[in-house]
């Protein structure tokens, strides 16, 4: 047995907790991981997905060894050891994993980036206090730097004193404890807050190192964890399937990494589903290291885990917004009545302050707010502002939405003055004069200087609207039911958009097979000296291949989300002739490039293409208002009248809008305005790219949709946070995020451009 005396004694034990969670309260967004696995080569997968790209120097605070290994590697139903035996056996088993993954941790993490390591003591080790001491003490001499005990039990908190008054460093596990529970959510009702308030107090007061919540209403893991900020009388929190908080860290677990995709981690616990007998074969290190670099990515990006629903209602919300849960507040306030603000347990200083609203009520698969963490009131031109009065230079134009700005006053002007004179602003398909206006514009500005000659069909207003509909008319009159779309495609989050749509996963959300779909090399796929179309042709004419003629092709002149991959003019000629030649019908996906995002109106324009179909929407609207629309060759034409509809596909006031924005390339100073942009932009990058060469770094794109890339995956994501904080609005794109897309207003100044470009480069410059 081991000599307790010795463990208090030893540095390694001092603390480890508040040492390693200490960097955590530095900023209210910065969070902790803990991973659980359970073997040697699972370590050595971790420090291979923690040195990729993007996921570097994430915050690693510990692994656990738990007793989930019974379920994932054993196969056994649950974490339950009913009998001594049984007993005996599980803690030999973990016992000897600590030992091995100790070992390992040693060798793969070096020093500093060292996370500490905890043993989960299993089901009956804690049962008393004799036996936590005798089970603390094993784990300790394997290896382990701390232990965690389920608080199931009064037995487990006098364990929990035991252990820590020997020196044993522990953490509590509360809210669900699988040794023990009844599967359920913990914190749904103040009551059961309050509840978990005071037992979380309890096991600070019993000497517990760090606390671990598992499944708990997002909103009391955000109490204690928020609270928790570092104070003395508090303890660190590591949330599992507790959603997120602030201050607070995310538990992992690399089996579910690999064996329950992580879209559908809202079920738990998933293990005990999994017979290892059966997987084994796909758990190896590679596989575990993929699947835990996306797992940490996402759960970095604010992604995971899903936070359902809250069943608190907004008083309830209010009361533990003004609780502090490590003071005793006493008992809650019953039912959920208005709260008298005398009642106030001591208030805690609101974390971020504007956001509960959204943090509680909102979806978890909200985004952009996550990487841009303000609330936005006002914008004009280039320039947005937000509640606190900070302003941010718009480099992100709604995705390609606003090419004209905010609020371009031409564009606004007519709109209000429409709804100040009574206009129709719905219309369903109606006939309008609003409407009238719309094509009209469209066909004198965009088709007929073109010599273009297309049906104008109104989808509904959204740019998954439009290609849906493309998709719909291709198959309908060429009598063929597939489509080839090109890899990093992206079209769209409808099923039969999706389907065409790369981002494995954005498809992975569907829930279902996205059929009918084939997907080819995109022009560059495979480096600048293979054309990818020799492929095309090759598939297409050869029986054996595999690929069926297709009803059309679905491609982007210029890649926009699946990472600004520019087509060669070339390319998209012989794509077009491959098309005519076998009767295929072309369909452009104007959505992003349409608009003069690439210079001309269409992004097809620089190749000279006549496509058969082309979907347009976001900056239609002139000024962010939703429109859709597909332009038909007018033979293609043959839907019956309500074979497709929509109810929103009149939106009025986006005809006005559409109308005035479309006005401003009737005068040519504003064409040539976006060609003189576009060059100063591209020459700008492309020394900024030169300067970093040394970083890999690449520029990329057309006219005023470009790109910066850098060898380091991750850089990308750094600079768009840099960028935020220093007051630009930059996203990221491309399959691992690492393209850092720059879309300013076509409209912006070019003095704002310039300061914009500056601003871009100094914080490139100081962005490691
Ligand atoms: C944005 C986009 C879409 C989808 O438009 P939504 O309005 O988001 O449905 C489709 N295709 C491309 C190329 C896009 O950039």
């Amino acid at each position: 047995m081991t000599s307790l005396a010795r463990v208090g004694d030893d540095a390694r034990f001092a603390e480890p907790f508040a040492a390693v969670a200490g960097g955590r309260w530095r900023h209210p967004s910065s969070m902790g991981i803990k991973v659980n696995l359970y073997r040697g080569f699972e370590v050595a997968a971790l420090a291979a997905a923690t040195a990729e790209p993007g996921v570097e120097g994430c915050p690693l605070e510990c692994v656990m060894v738990g007793d989930s290994y019974f379920m994932t590697h054993l196969g056994r139903a649950s974490t339950a050891l009913a009998t001594a035996e049984e007993q005996a056996w599980g803690m030999d088993v973990l016992e000897s994993l600590v030992a091995e993954v100790r070992g390992e941790l040693d060798q793969s993490f070096p020093t500093p980036a060292r996370p500490c390591l905890l043993a989960d003591l299993p089901n009956g080790a804690a049962a008393t206090v004799e036996r936590a001491v005798v089970a603390g003490g094993r784990m300790v001499e394997a290896g382990a730097d701390a232990v965690k005990i389920e608080l199931a039990d009064e037995a487990a908190l006098a364990a929990v004193e035991a252990l820590s008054d020997r020196g044993i460093p522990v953490v509590a596990h509360l809210g669900y404890t699988p040794q023990s529970d009844a599967l359920a959510r913990h914190g749904d009702s103040l009551a059961s807050a309050f509840a978990l308030f005071a037992l979380a107090r309890r096991a600070r007061d019993a000497g517990a190192s760090a606390i671990v919540l598992e499944m708990v209403s997002e909103a009391v893991n955000r109490a204690l964890s928020a609270a928790a900020g570092g104070r003395p009388g508090t303890l660190p929190t590591y949330s599992i399937f507790s959603g997120r908080a602030p201050y607070g860290a995310q538990s992992l677990n690399v089996w579910d990494a690999v064996f329950r995709p992580v879209k559908t981690g809202r079920s738990f616990p998933p293990t005990a589903r999994h017979d290892a007998s059966t997987e084994r074969h796909l758990y190896t290190e590679p596989r575990i290291a993929s699947a835990l670099s996306r797992l940490l990515r996402m759960t970095l990006a604010g992604e995971f885990p899903p936070s359902p629903r809250s069943r608190l209602g907004p008083d309830d919300l209010d009361v533990l917004r003004r609780t502090d849960p490590w003071v005793d507040a006493g008992e809650p306030p019953p039912g959920r009545g208005p709260v008298r603000r005398g009642d106030a347990p001591t208030p805690v200083a609101a974390h971020r302050a504007g956001h509960e609203v959204f943090d509680d009520f909102e979806s978890a698969v909200r985004t952009y707010s996550r990487r841009f963490p303000a609330v936005f009131t006002r914008a004009r031109h280039h320039l947005v502002r937000d509640e606190d009065g900070r302003e941010y230079v718009d480099f992100l134009c709604g995705a390609g939405a606003l090419n004209y700005g905010h609020n371009h006053p031409a564009v606004i002007g007519p709109v209000l003055e429409y709804l100040r004179d009574g206009g129709i602003v719905h219309g369903m398909d109606l006939h309008t004069a609003a409407k009238r206006d719309f094509i009209r514009s469209i066909v004198e500005v965009v088709l007929q200087p073109r010599g273009l000659r297309y049906r104008l069909q109104f989808t509904g207003p959204t740019g998954t609207n439009a290609v849906e509909a493309a998709l719909k008319v291709a198959r309908r009159a060429t009598g063929r039911t597939g489509i080839v779309a090109f890899t990093n495609g992206f079209h769209g989050m409808t099923l039969g958009a999706l389907a065409a749509t790369g981002s494995a996963f954005k498809r992975g959300g569907a829930g279902v097979p996205l059929v009918h779909v084939s997907r080819l090399p995109y022009d560059g796929y495979l480096g600048d000296s293979v054309d990818t179309l020799d492929l095309v042709v090759a598939m297409l004419d050869d029986p054996g291949s595999g690929l069926d003629r297709p009803a059309a092709f679905i491609v982007e002149a210029v890649q926009g989300e699946g990472g600004v991959h520019v087509a060669g003019e070339g390319w998209l000629r012989r794509l077009e002739e491959v098309a005519r030649e076998r009767g295929i019908l072309l369909i452009l996906d104007e959505v992003q490039t349409g608009c003069g995002r690439t210079g001309p109106f269409f992004g097809f324009e620089h190749a000279g293409l006549v496509p058969d179909l082309v979907c347009l929407s976001k900056s239609l609207g002139g000024a962010g208002l939703p429109i859709g629309l597909l332009l038909v060759r007018p033979d293609l034409d043959g839907q019956a009248p309500g074979e497709h509809s929509g109810t929103f596909r009149g939106n009025n006031l986006a005809f006005v809008a559409g109308a005035a924005a479309l006005g401003l390339w009737r005068d040519p100073a504003f064409v040539d305005g976006i060609a003189v942009r576009s060059a100063h932009l591209g020459a700008r990058l492309d020394a900024l790219a030169a300067r970093e060469g040394a970083a890999g770094c690449s520029a990329r794109g057309r006219g005023m949709l470009r790109g910066l890339a850098w060898a380091d995956k991750g850089r990308a994501g750094r600079v768009s946070q840099a960028l935020f904080a220093a007051g630009m609005l930059a996203e990221t794109c491309g399959p691992h995020g690492e393209v850092l897309k720059l879309m300013p207003p076509l409209t912006i100044d070019v003095g704002a451009l310039e300061a914009g470009l500056d601003l871009l480069e100094r914080v490139v410059g100081s962005t490691p």
